[in-house]
């Protein structure tokens, strides 16, 4: 009992040991990497997986009869199944691999062209990145339907009672993040799916952010699209996935043109392959594939149960630390929120902040996140935002405090 009992202690200084780049200097101090959010760092376990593949089986996948060829296939196809698992996707073929969300969002909003028109009305959140606002915006261009926005309150929470005003017959599609990128909320999806469906519109919802710290159940869900990219999860840049229903990708048209997606051509016609290569046009980021494979493998070995709570840990812990110094104000203050606090320090410049702050290690983002309308909500040009992985450690937010408070003294 005793054994079993120590095992699920979350050792986070054996977990550290697997992150080569958390052991280097930063002007002089101990890295302190606190912007999980905007990527995540990789563990060697990861390294070693694409450091294998150049060294040993590099080739082009799904074409050539020759052994390296079919090794690399069954790699790339290896992840795609472990994709699959992770989020619960009934079949591999509704997994589709992209360069990340954005590509994932533009894929789907491309395919929507076809399918709206004048008229038609799609809703999104006030909480949304930008690469889950601009795609939307040009399809409104192109058919001439509407968008409606859920609007959020002072905690950066959506007012899910203008949701229900605001959702119709008219309403085709509803989009937006699992968890707020610049404020950590969590949104209520669960029931913005349900209310959706009740009218018959198709739900994708963003999970960059959530992706790291909530392992999303597709079917559980029942939502219709679900994006998300590696390198927010321990994984490659440059790769991600589109998760769609089956019937979903079926209707829509593909977005790119070239090889590997097709089934026949001539200078006629051309025929489409099925799904998922009917999405994937040209040669995909084999390396990153298979390497978002090892890298789920990684974090689910360590459990995402494990990861919430050591995460939640850090965020009230940082939390309570931060709000200790006069005149700081966390924006998003959402019950159900992920380990991130975005924040400024009276009329303080948040760049000033990331500057100074920058000079003693710690890495922090500033300015708008890529979310414009959150910070135009507040009437703030951008935050300070400080955001945790599991791999972060109470130590490390001590000595972010007082570099902030360091960096207080010297502009105020
Ligand atoms: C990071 C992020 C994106 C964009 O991801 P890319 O990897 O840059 O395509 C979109 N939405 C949210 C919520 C994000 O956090």
């Amino acid at each position: 009992m005793k054994i079993a009992a120590e095992k699920d202690i979350f050792d986070v200084q054996a977990v550290r040991k697997d992150f080569p780049i958390l052991s280097r200097e930063v002007n002089g101090h101990p890295l302190v990497y606190f912007d999980n959010a905007a990527t995540s760092q990789t563990p060697q376990q990861v390294i070693d997986v694409i450091s294998d593949y150049y060294s040993r089986y590099n080739a082009n996948i799904h074409r050539g009869v020759h052994s390296l060829s079919q090794e690399a296939t069954d790699a790339y196809e290896g992840a795609r199944e472990k994709v699959r698992a992770h989020f619960n996707a009934a079949k591999a073929h509704e997994i589709i691999f992209t360069s990340g969300t954005t590509h994932a969002i533009n894929l789907v909003a491309h395919g929507f062209t076809a399918l709206l028109s004048e008229g038609d009305e799609i809703i999104v959140s006030a909480l949304e990145h930008h690469s889950n606002i601009v795609p939307w915006q040009m399809l409104c261009e192109r058919t001439g339907a509407k968008m409606k926005v859920i609007p959020m309150d002072e905690n950066g929470v959506l007012k899910m009672e203008v949701f229900e005003d605001i959702i119709s017959e008219k309403t085709k599609l509803v989009f937006l993040n699992h968890v707020s990128n610049a404020l950590g909320t969590v949104n209520p999806v669960k029931e913005i799916i349900e209310k959706a469906h009740a009218v018959d519109a198709a739900v994708l919802l963003d999970g960059a952010q959530a992706a790291s710290h909530i392992k999303a159940d597709v079917q559980e869900l029942d939502v219709d699209f679900y994006v998300v990219s590696a390198h927010k999860m321990c994984g490659p840049t440059g790769v991600g996935v589109l998760y769609g229903k089956e019937e979903w990708l079926k209707k829509l048209p593909p977005y790119q043109g070239g090889g590997e997606m097709i089934a026949t051509v001539t200078f006629e016609k051309t025929t489409y392959a099925d799904l998922p290569h009917k999405f994937e046009a040209g040669t995909p980021n084999i390396c990153g594939g298979i390497a978002f494979g090892a890298a789920l493998d990684y974090m689910n070995g360590i459990g995402f149960e494990q990861i919430a709570a050591y995460e939640h840990e850090l965020l009230e812990y940082a939390t309570k630390k931060l709000l200790e110094i006069e005149d700081l104000k966390i924006y998003g203050l959402s019950k159900e929120k992920t380990a991130v606090i975005s924040f400024n320090i009276g009329d303080l410049h948040p760049y000033d902040i990331g500057t100074i702050i920058d000079k003693l290690g710690i890495a922090v983002r500033t300015g708008h996140h890529c979310a414009q309308p959150v910070m135009d909500f507040f009437g703030i040009p951008g935050t300070v935002r400080a955001s945790f992985a599991f791999y972060n450690t109470k130590e490390e937010i001590d000595i972010f405090v007082e570099a902030v408070k360091r960096a207080k003294n010297m502009l105020s």
